[in-house]
């Protein structure tokens, strides 16, 4: 009996797994692939954090496949030519895949659509990754939405969010299985071991990302409204990796929240409905991302581009280093850079920093971010970034610059989070932790820390930059408006 082909670029996971699901119910033998290096990365190939989980996804997702009597079929070599061998060596008849959303990676999964529905294929994409079909949703004038609010009002009015998928008992193998290359043959991992606090901080997969999603329902979930902007408490639900790589589906979330909400006392149902809110932050992101394909490199208010961004190299390697002299922007970088990960509010306060006190190209921030998120997304990172620096879809106000001294303050009172990554300053009382320049000496000394030795002097004078960055932004306000 012919074969079907069940490429999987996306959606790595058994349960809700719309391709795996349909290629099941088709009653023939199933062959799961996985071909690498991804077609269509365009030129966003996968950051070095994100690959390190991409190995850990692949190790899990090979185990879940066998204990269901299936495998995962590897190859590695460009996509066409790895499918149609597949194709030949399977005596396959059909093409099943989940729809990656990012501009380049959709222009792939249309060529394999071509390609094999031309040899007679019967070829399927399905949507794993979103709770709505991006082309779905428009205004009235027949455009897309860019501004959040209207935009998730739409939603709600117009859409249905599913029930997920079960995950299958069985998975019909092939009558004999292709050669498969070994997962080390992909080279995911660093030639420098640099990535064990990372392999440490997390565990890929679906398991874990099923465990997460149980111990943040039965958990935190239910002060998120409260405690998701403080970065030192436990209080967002780090779902975000698993998201990206499709090892729990957005429909899961959503369906796990509304039951658990059910049974919640009313203070809670704030909570809920702000994390489901998140959750449509992201949707907005991959939207936005599939109506203006441009956006990873080029701001959605074009009268950004004549912005007069500043090159300096060694602002750039101080941020990067989280050796700006300014404690939380420092605490998130070091984050980032031991985790792969970083909490939103410092992910928002660092780009600020970035974008508007060091007056450097967001193109530049989300680069380094995108090398070094374990959940580095072309949506959300884009669309993060342009948020920050003010040119893109809903985004801060360019004037609204955030001072990185108030908002240690303001979210980190008790200096957690700076404490935890700066251990350095750690003996330094609450008062000068976010400023410690402003430190008398003696605190200084007393706390063992050295300014300009054992932390550095800031970088900048907030002020002075804040100034700068307003006048950069009157020149090109003029142009905003033609
Ligand atoms: P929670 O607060 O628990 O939220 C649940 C989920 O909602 C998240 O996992 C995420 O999928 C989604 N979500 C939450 N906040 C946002 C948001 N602001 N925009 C879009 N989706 C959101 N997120 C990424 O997944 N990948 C990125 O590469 C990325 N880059 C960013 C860059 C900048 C400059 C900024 C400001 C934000 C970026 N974000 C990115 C969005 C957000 O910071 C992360 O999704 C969030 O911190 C992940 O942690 P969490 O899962 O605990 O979030």
């Amino acid at each position: 009996m012919p074969c079907t082909m069940l490429w999987l670029n996306t959606g790595f996971r058994l349960s809700d797994n719309p391709a795996l699901a349909v290629a099941i119910a088709r009653g023939n033998p199933v062959a799961p692939v996985f071909i690498w290096p991804f077609e269509g990365e365009g030129n966003w190939p996968m950051g070095s954090a994100s690959r390190v989980w991409m190995e850990g996804t692949l190790a899990c997702l090979r185990e879940s496949l066998r204990t269901r009597g299936s495998e995962l079929i590897i190859r590695h070599r460009p996509c066409l030519a790895a499918l149609d061998d597949l194709a030949a060596e399977l005596g396959a008849d059909a093409l099943y895949f989940n729809w990656r959303y990012e501009p380049a990676a959709r222009c792939a999964g249309e060529q394999a659509c071509t390609y094999f529905k031309q040899r007679g294929f019967e070829v399927r994409g399905f949507n794993a990754s979103l709770l709505a079909e991006p082309s779905e949703l428009l205004n009235k004038q027949g455009k897309p939405y860019q501004v959040f609010t209207p935009y998730w009002r739409a939603f709600m009015q117009r859409m249905h969010v599913p029930p997920p998928i079960p995950a299958p008992e069985c998975i019909p193998p092939p009558p004999v299985w292709p050669d498969s290359e070994p997962l080390e043959a992909l080279s995911l991992r660093p030639k420098i071991p640099w990535d064990a606090s990372i392999r440490e901080a997390w565990t890929p997969g679906e398991a874990a990302a099923q465990r997460q999603l149980d111990a943040w329902c039965a958990g935190a979930m239910e002060k998120y409204a409260q405690t998701r902007d403080f970065p030192g408490d436990d209080g967002v639900s780090r779902l975000s990796p698993y998201l990206h790589f499709g090892e729990i589906s957005p429909k899961q979330i959503w369906h796990a929240i509304m039951e658990r909400t059910a049974g919640m006392p009313p203070h809670a149902h704030a909570s809920a409905e702000a994390f489901l809110r998140q959750l449509a932050w992201r949707e907005f992101a991959h939207y936005v991302l599939y109506h203006f394909p441009d956006t990873p490199a080029e701001p959605l208010r074009p009268e950004f581009a004549h912005f007069p961004w500043r090159d300096d190299r060694e602002a750039l390697d101080a941020w990067r280093a989280g050796h700006t002299g300014f404690p939380l922007i420092d605490a998130g970088m070091r984050e980032l850079w031991a985790t792969g990960w970083m909490h939103n509010r410092v992910r928002m306060i660092t780009a600020s920093f970035f974008t508007k006190d060091l007056l450097l190209p967001w193109q530049s921030g989300a680069r380094w971010f995108w090398d070094t998120l374990v959940d580095a997304d072309l949506a959300n990172n884009s669309f993060g970034w342009q948020w920050a620096a003010g040119c893109g879809a809903d985004a801060a106000p360019y004037f609204r610059i955030f001072n990185p001294v108030a908002q240690g303050e303001r979210y980190d009172r008790q200096g957690v989070y700076v404490r935890r990554w700066i251990p350095e300053l750690a003996a330094l009382p609450d008062a000068w932790l976010h400023k410690p320049w402003k430190a008398p000496a003696s605190e200084l000394a007393r706390a063992g820390v050295a300014l300009g030795k054992t932390y550095p002097f800031p970088i900048v004078d907030h002020e002075a930059a804040r100034a700068r960055a307003l006048d950069a932004f009157a020149s090109i306000r003029g142009r905003l408006y033609c």
